[in-house]
């Protein structure tokens, strides 16, 4: 689903940055150890005015070094290993082969003994994708393309989002959306795909470091084929069709800035249409097998890159489809097959490009599988374990006192006009809460999960959600649906839904902390909530109405005014440099970093509506309530990234590292500056500070 609203039209904006946080490998079965708000953490020999984030989080990085099954570390990945820790003793339990299992249970518990079962898939070998090499081998014609696309785009479809860009779906991405002008219909959506690395600039940079990615791909892509029975001749030659190939499909694709204006993917393209764009490739053979209800129009995002399909189609021989095809299978499932599969899979995607050092722990794979795969059953065991209707009191409170500061702040602002301010205080009314878990569990009855049978299952999980995904369109908007499973440490805006989510997996320590006061919890999840509900007045989110549909509903000048200001954010992240000769890219980084300063303001503003006089005269351990406040948002932001991830993040993910998620914004807030005493000149007080909300 993460995968889906990021590969086909408009992405759900996030907190963290969008694939799994990994956590450390569990020697016992306690579970470990959560961050809280802590106080002695502080190191009090750097000036909060100088570097905000070192005084917070130094002694944090220096206790909590990154560890070697990690590409990142910080409260969110302890988070994550607590919670993938309750759900391995859920699945432990399940998995025993007994009888008096409930259906759910059973899913569950047969779907990990099977992960689980590494000597199993080290038997079969390639053995386990066989059938499926063997359907794509017999092709006579390249009129079979569209058909067995259509096997491929099934069984790979929840596997393909073990990539963090969604550009690994073979050839193009197929699903419903919400239509962008109309938001209570349901359409199909093609966009587009079929690359292995993570964005279309990793085919073109002439940089030494691109340069080396790409060479490192295709030694990759030779070793999978030299895998699949190659010898290393036609190994490598097929390692360079792919090179190729994907080449071509990178230059046909939109590029990642571009996508973020929703204007750019919204065409509306009638059956024959669709047909005239591709005459080389026929869409009945790809929609017979798949046999998706009908739709008024389909909504193809990037018409450009369909027409470079059609083209590829007429370039590449039978015999070079035949290898993308192959290729786009091997990559897609290796995680899942032999050990040989799986550690070549890690040396390319996470020792290389994330710099993470060892492969993690099998038991930590197949509980990811599991959430991956059947996540609203297994997430029933977590939200029996871990949440309460009392958190979600208390969160529900929370979100109240920030919508009213939210309001507060649109009507105060001095370069609003007052029309514009009417229709943001509708959409800001109008944007629905979820908090924990869904009201009603998705049923994965029809689902046949085989013990011994892991790879089948995968594929079978697969295209159950592939069918589910497709069986929406014409049908009115379930607006019950979470993109997310509970026990996710992440939370979300839908701009087409207008709601904000907030998982029961993030409702825990550092995050919120029932035992602490309101100036820890809105330091921590307040500020959280202040960055979704901004997500929907960000540089994307604007553009879409209370309703969800796309709609310009600013006055010409307002529009101008947020440009305006939002170009000072720009500039302000542009100038980032987390490792030497990276730069922030500022405009796709601008909606996240647009939340993380608006989000901060209006938690501060309804942080300050909480505080009695006497609590305000009150100090803990030497510090104000205000300073403890900024100190919950910098404890909660501490971490680190490899320097292979900051690099590939930098290139591909709208999130900016952690130090500038907390740096960057104080050093933007006079109340920052106030409650530590800080100085004009110093660093924590910028000089042309930014203001959007
Ligand atoms: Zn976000």
């Amino acid at each position: 689903m993460r995968l889906l609203k990021s590969v086909i039209l408009v992405a759900i904006a996030c907190l963290f940055v969008a694939f799994a946080a990994r956590g450390a490998s569990a020697q016992d079965k306690a579970l470990p150890p959560l961050d809280h708000f802590n106080l002695d953490q502080l190191d009090r020999s750097v000036d909060p005015c100088t570097n905000f984030y070192q005084y917070t989080c130094k002694k944090w990085i220096a206790a909590n070094p990154i560890p070697p099954d990690e590409a990142f570390w910080g409260p969110d990945g302890k988070l994550q290993l607590w919670n993938e820790s309750v759900l391995r003793e859920v699945l432990e339990t399940a998995s025993q082969n007994d009888s008096s299992r409930s259906p759910v249970m059973q899913k569950i518990g047969d779907y990990y003994a099977s992960c689980m079962d590494d000597a199993g898939r080290n038997a079969k070998g390639i053995g386990a994708i066989q059938p499926e090499l063997d359907r794509i081998n017999a092709m006579q014609t390249k009129a079979e393309i569209a058909g067995e696309l259509a096997r491929l785009h099934q069984i790979t479809f929840s596997l393909s989002g073990a990539s963090d860009s969604g550009y690994r779906l073979a050839l193009f991405g197929f699903s419903s959306s919400q239509d962008l002008d109309d938001a209570t219909k349901v359409v199909a959506a093609l966009d587009q795909g079929g690359l292995g690395l993570p964005d279309r600039d990793y085919y073109f940079k002439d940089d030494a470091k691109s340069a080396e990615t790409r060479l490192q791909y295709t030694t990759y892509a030779e070793k999978l084929f030299g895998l699949m029975g190659e010898d290393a001749a036609t190994a490598g030659a097929h390692a360079k069709v792919v090179m190729a190939m994907e080449t071509a499909l990178a230059k046909s694709s939109m590029d990642i800035v571009k996508r973020r204006d929703p204007a750019n993917l919204d065409h509306k393209l009638t059956t024959q249409e669709l047909n005239a764009l591709t005459p080389s490739f026929s869409w009945d053979a790809y929609f017979k097998p798949l046999n998706p209800p009908a739709t008024v129009h389909y909504l193809v995002a990037t018409p450009d890159f369909f027409k470079g399909v059609n083209q590829l189609i007429n370039d590449e021989s039978l015999e070079n489809w035949k290898t993308y095809l192959r290729w786009n299978l091997v990559n897609t499932s290796s995680p899942q097959l032999s050990d040989r599969f799986v550690e070549e899979n890690f040396d390319f995607y996470g020792r290389k490009l994330y710099g993470q050092k060892e492969l993690e722990p099998l038991w930590k794979r197949c509980v990811r599988g599991v959430d991956r795969d059947l996540g609203e059953a297994l997430g029933q065991a977590y939200v029996e374990r871990a949440f309460g209707p009392d958190a979600k009191a208390r969160m529900l409170k929370l979100v109240n006192e920030l919508t009213d500061s939210m309001a507060e702040d649109i009507q105060n602002l001095d370069w609003m006009s007052p029309d514009t301010k009417k229709q943001a205080l509708v959409k800001l009314h109008g944007i629905e809460d979820k908090i924990g878990y869904p009201n009603h569990w998705r049923d994965y009855s029809s689902i046949a999960i085989v013990r011994g049978d892991h790879t089948g299952n995968a594929y079978r999980a697969g295209a159950f959600e592939f069918h589910r995904q497709l069986e929406k369109i014409g049908k009115p908007v379930d607006r019950g649906e979470w993109g997310m499973t509970p026990p996710t440490v992440n939370a979300y805006y839908d701009p087409q839904l207008n709601t904000i989510n907030f998982p029961a997996g993030i409702l825990q320590p550092p995050y919120f902390e029932k035992t602490m006061d309101d100036a820890v919890n809105l330091g921590e999840i307040g500020a959280v909530i202040g960055h979704e509900m901004t997500h929907g007045f960000d540089d994307e989110g604007r553009k879409f109405d209370a309703t969800g549909n796309l709609r310009d509903w600013w006055t010409a000048q307002d529009g101008k005014e947020f440009e305006k200001r939002a170009q000072c954010i720009d500039d302000e992240y542009s100038g980032f440099e987390p490792v030497p000769g990276v730069k922030l890219n500022g405009k796709l980084t601008l909606g996240e970093n647009t939340a993380d300063n608006g989000g901060t303001r209006i938690a501060y503003m309804a942080f300050e509506k909480t505080l009695t006089p006497e609590q305000k005269a009150a100090k803990t351990g030497g510090l104000t309530p205000e300073q403890r406040f900024f100190i919950a948002y910098g404890q909660s932001w501490c971490g680190e990234w490899t320097p292979e991830l900051i690099r590939m993040l930098a290139q591909t993910n709208p999130h900016s590292p952690n130090e500038f998620r907390v740096n960057g914004v104080v050093s933007n807030m006079p109340e920052f500056q106030q409650a530590f005493g800080c100085k004009k000149g110093q660093a924590m007080v910028r000089e042309n500070a930014c203001h959007v909300w």
